[in-house]
C-alpha cells in the first residue's frame, strides 16, 4: 500500500469517502465493545479452577508445621517463598509474600517511604520536593500512585531496549529529590519491551544522589510469554549486588494473571536489609497475609516448571488474539506511514502509535462507534502524552469475534483521522 503521505488531495478525499462509509456501517451496528483494561478472559480464569478443589485439610499445615488457618507468619510460608524465589531468581530470604495484589505492595512501599522514610532516611513527606522518573508510555496505575501522594513525575522516553538510560543516569546523579523510578522490565506495559542486559546493567550501576533512591521493578509479566522463544531478563537484584548497590531495587510481582486477578498471591523481592526495614512497620500493619491461599498456590503449581506449563495454556488462548490484532494492523495500516506498533513476545498489550496529535481524536471516534479504548494519554504521567499518539490495546478480554470488530473499527478510525489531518495540512 502507498504511503498516505504520497497521496494527492484527490486520492485522500476518495480514501476518506470509503473510510467514512465503512465507519458508518460499523456505527449502525450499535456496538458496545470494551477494550479498556488488560484483564484475562473467562477461559483463562477457567484454567485455574481446579486449584479451588484442593481439599481444606490439605491447606491446613505448611511444611514447617505452621497452621495456615491461624494468625501469624508476616512474610510468607516456606513453600510460597520457595515458589516465588524460583520465579524471580532470588533466594528465599530475599522474598516477602504479600496479599493478593502487587499494586497494593507498591502503594504501601511508597506510603511507607512518605510517612516513615527508608532505612532511617527522612520521610519523603517532610521534604520540599519528591520526584519519580516515569518511563513512558507506562502503566497508568503507577502514575496514579505518584499523583495521589503529590510526587512530581518526570517523563522518560521508552526506547526499543528500555528507558532512555542516558537521561536516567544524568538525572538521578544530579538531583537528590529524585527518589524512584517505575519500571516494567519484561513485556512492558504497554510496549511489550523487555529491557536488554545492558539496560539492566546500567540500572544496577546507577549512582543516585539520594541514598533512599529506589528502582520500582514491577516484574508483573515475568512468566507471561506468548512465544516458544521467550524474552530473557537479566536478574536486577543480583546485578545490583554485584555493583555494590544491594538496597537499590524493589522487585514486585504476583500471580494475578497466572491464577486469579484479585485472588492470587503477590510478592516482593529485595535485599535482606530492605526486608528487615520493611518488617519493622509491616509487623504493626498486619499479623500476616492469607496463608491458605499461599499454600493453595504452592500446592497447585509446585515449582517454576508448574507455573511455566500453566502459562503455556494461557498463551494458547492469547496468541490467536494478539495475532488477530497484529494481522489487522498489518493489513490495514501497514506501509501507510500513519502508525507504528510493537509485536510483543509476551505480556498483555499491543502499543499503537498514531501520527502525532491523532490519538485522542482516534479514541473519540472509536468511542462514538461503540468501541471503548484505554483513554488516550493514560500511558503518560498526568494523562499527558506530549505527542498525543499512544494508544494501549488490550486484546485479552474480548472474545475473538468481538476483538476483531473492535480492531477493525480502530484501524478505520486511525486511517480516517490521519487522512483528514494530511488533507488539511
Ligand atoms: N503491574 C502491572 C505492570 C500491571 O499491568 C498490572 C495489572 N494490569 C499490575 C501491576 C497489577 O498487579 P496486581 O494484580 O498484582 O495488583
Amino acid at each position: 500500500m502507498k504511503s498516505y503521505k504520497d497521496l494527492s488531495k484527490e486520492e485522500l478525499k476518495s480514501e476518506i469517502e470509503i473510510l467514512e462509509k465503512r465507519y458508518n456501517e460499523f456505527k449502525a451496528q450499535n456496538l458496545k465493545l470494551d477494550m479498556t483494561r488488560g484483564k484475562p478472559c473467562a477461559e483463562q480464569l477457567d484454567l485455574s479452577m481446579d486449584m479451588l478443589d484442593i481439599p481444606a485439610v490439605e491447606l491446613r499445615k505448611a511444611a514447617d508445621g505452621t497452621d495456615c488457618f491461624n494468625y501469624g507468619v508476616l512474610d510468607g510460608i516456606p513453600e510460597a517463598k520457595a515458589l516465588f524465589a524460583q520465579m524471580l531468581e532470588v533466594s528465599t530470604d530475599e522474598i516477602m509474600v504479600g496479599g493478593n495484589s502487587s499494586l497494593n505492595l507498591m502503594y504501601d512501599t511508597i506510603a511507607r517511604a512518605m510517612s516513615l522514610g527508608i532505612l532511617g532516611s527522612t520521610p519523603w513527606s517532610k521534604l520540599n520536593s519528591v520526584k519519580f522518573l516515569c518511563p513512558s508510555p507506562g502503566y497508568d496505575r503507577h502514575f496514579a500512585i505518584c499523583e495521589l501522594f503529590g510526587i512530581e513525575m518526570i517523563t522518560i522516553d521508552m526506547k526499543q531496549d528500555g528507558p532512555d538510560m542516558d537521561t536516567v543516569e544524568k538525572l538521578v546523579s544530579e538531583d537528590d529529590s529524585i527518589k524512584g523510578i517505575w519500571c516494567v522490565p519484561k513485556y512492558s506495559n504497554p510496549d511489550g519491551i523487555t529491557y536488554t542486559d545492558e539496560v539492566v546493567d546500567r540500572f544496577s550501576n546507577l549512582k543516585p544522589k539520594a541514598k533512599d533512591f529506589r528502582i520500582f521493578w514491577d516484574n508483573a509479566y515475568c512468566v507471561h510469554h506468548l512465544t516458544e522463544n521467550p524474552d530473557k531478563l537479566k536478574n536486577i537484584l543480583k546485578a545490583c549486588k554485584d555493583a555494590g548497590n544491594d538496597n537499590m531495587v524493589y522487585i514486585f510481582s504476583s500471580t494475578s494473571k497466572v491464577s486469579f486477578p484479585g485472588a492470587g498471591v503477590a510478592v516482593m523481592a529485595t535485599s535482606t536489609e530492605n526486608i528487615k526495614g520493611i518488617k519493622k512497620s509491616l509487623t504493626i500493619q498486619t499479623i500476616g497475609h492469607d496463608k491458605i491461599n499461599q499454600l493453595r498456590h504452592a500446592k497447585y503449581f509446585k515449582n517454576l516448571d508448574g507455573i511455566n506449563s500453566h502459562m503455556k495454556k494461557h498463551a494458547d488462548i492469547l496468541k490467536p488474539k494478539f495475532n488477530t490484532v497484529l494481522e489487522i494492523f498489518e493489513g490495514e495500516l501497514g506501509g501507510k506511514d500513519i502508525a507504528s506498533w510493537n509485536k510483543p513476545n509476551g505480556g498483555y498489550f499491543v502499543s499503537l502509535n498514531t501520527m502525532d496529535n491523532c490519538a485522542k481524536e482516534v479514541a473519540k471516534l472509536a468511542s462514538e462507534a461503540g468501541v471503548a479504548l484505554t483513554k488516550a494519554g493514560a500511558t503518560f504521567p498526568y494523562g499527558n502524552d506530549p505527542r498525543d499518539r499512544n494508544l494501549r490495546i488490550a486484546p485479552t478480554m474480548p472474545p475473538i469475534e468481538e476483538l476483531k470488530k473492535a480492531i477493525e473499527v480502530l484501524v478505520i478510525c486511525v486511517q480516517l483521522v490521519s487522512a483528514n489531518k494530511l488533507l488539511n495540512q
